[in-house]
């Protein structure tokens, strides 16, 4: 009997073979996305001087409350003329520069403002609305680790610290091909026996998120030397993804004519539903995936399988896929040999998620899953999940 993979097994096997891609420096405003080869490290120390939280007056806080002469004010942008005298206060805006003497910040709305002359009212507090320089981070400290994934708040943190490039993982280049005789373009008129090729935009989608950039091969009928000649073209990639031909019929032509090619088979078969039949190899450092035709197959393959590779081969320190905790919403049979990926909707009730199984669970049935925004992952086994147990998911959004 062939032995299947478990899931684990399998992300082991191709993880193991993911060797990371070239670096190349972008731009910080172009790395939403991608993953760092190098640390970033702060130029600076973060605010770079004392500044002020508040529209105010920086003072003594010793000599509040009093009526001060206002010695000057500080422009936003431009140092502070002068220290603060003892006794005087210096106008401050948001930001500004708070002026060496000076311990404390009055907001403009605690005070009179007379113009040449400030009325602070109660007494202030020694450190009160000034960020001390250095708060944030401190020149030299570490920003962001060599393999994380840059996200919006990254690129703030990157660019408030001076650098303004940074070096990451070149984007990963992934050909998906479609194989099957049936397949029509969407928009072009059925014949009788056709269905419409699906799979090739939606696998495209679904690995776009790990920034790799992935073009779309032709869909090959299912003949051998066609078979060929798209495969030969998508092993120029780092990654190519096949959808359908692998599988034990006579027009499931993928695995022989990658051995052809010289792709190297890693394994055949995960117990996993759906999508059992996938197919890992590699042919020098290009992986190749064979994912069964199901669409919904596909997409699970693309989603657990892909995609942790994508992020593996540009050196992410987190990989995935990334479960989440929810509940089941209600009790579900484990299947004994095989994982299941159980399309579900997650509802947020008060204080935890409930994954509610769909009905239409089959997988050429795309259109149900497209009603999901869930994956609810069913470990193999006997018996059931209870309803309200503990389980893990991965999103579909
Ligand atoms: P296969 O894995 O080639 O045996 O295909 C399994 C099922 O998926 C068959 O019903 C195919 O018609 C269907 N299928 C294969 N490839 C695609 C595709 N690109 N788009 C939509 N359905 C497909
Ligand atoms: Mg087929």
């Amino acid at each position: 009997m062939h032995v299947l993979l478990t899931v684990e097994e399998a992300l082991e096997q191709i993880l193991a073979r993911a060797t990371p891609v070239r670096t190349e420096r972008v731009g910080v405003d172009e790395s939403l996305g991608r993953v760092l080869h190098e640390p970033v490290i702060s130029r600076i120390d973060l605010p770079p001087f004392a500044s002020s939280a508040m529209d105010g007056f920086a003072v003594r806080a010793v000599d509040t409350p009093g009526e001060l002469p206002v010695a000057f004010r500080v422009a936003a942008g431009r140092p502070a003329t002068a220290p603060l005298p003892e006794g005087w206060a210096a106008g401050v805006a948001t930001g500004g520069v708070v002026p060496a003497g000076a311990d404390a910040v009055v907001p403009v709305e605690h005070v009179v403002d007379r113009g040449d002359r400030v009325l602070v009212e109660e007494r202030a507090s020694a450190g009160q609305h000034i960020r001390p320089s250095g708060g944030d981070v401190r020149e030299g400290e570490t920003v962001l680790g060599a393999g994380a994934r840059v996200g919006a708040a990254h690129i703030g943190a990157v660019s408030a610290v001076g650098v303004g490039e940074v070096a990451c993982a070149a984007r990963p280049r992934v050909a998906v091909l479609a194989t099957g005789s049936e397949l029509q373009a969407p928009g072009r008129p059925l014949s009788p026996g056709q269905i419409y090729e699906s799979n090739r935009a939606m696998i495209a989608a679904a690995l776009a998120p790990t920034g790799a950039e992935v073009e779309l091969l032709p869909a090959v009928a299912d003949d051998p030397s066609a078979h060929r000649a798209a495969l030969e073209r998508g092993l120029t990639a780092d990654v190519l993804v096949s959808s359908g031909g692998v599988s034990m019929g006579p027009h499931d032509l993928v695995r022989s004519s990658a051995r052809e090619l010289g792709v190297e088979e890693v394994f055949w078969g995960v117990a996993v539903k759906p999508g059992k039949p996938l197919s890992f190899g590699l042919r020098g450092a290009t992986l190749v995936f064979g994912l069964p035709g199901n669409p919904v197959s596909s997409l699970v393959g693309a989603l657990v399988f892909v995609r942790p590779a994508l992020l593996a081969l540009q050196g992410a320190a987190l990989c995935g896929p990334e479960y989440l905790p929810g509940r089941a919403g209600r009790a579900l049979r484990r299947n004994p040999h095989r994982d299941e990926f159980v399309r579900a909707r997650r509802v947020v009730e008060e204080d935890r998620v409930v994954l509610e199984a769909l009905t239409g669970q089959d997988s050429h049935m795309i259109v149900r899953a497209a009603e999901a925004n869930a994956l609810l992952h069913v470990p193999r086994g006997d018996g059931e999940i209870d309803a309200g147990a503990a389980v893990r998911y991965l999103t579909l959004e």
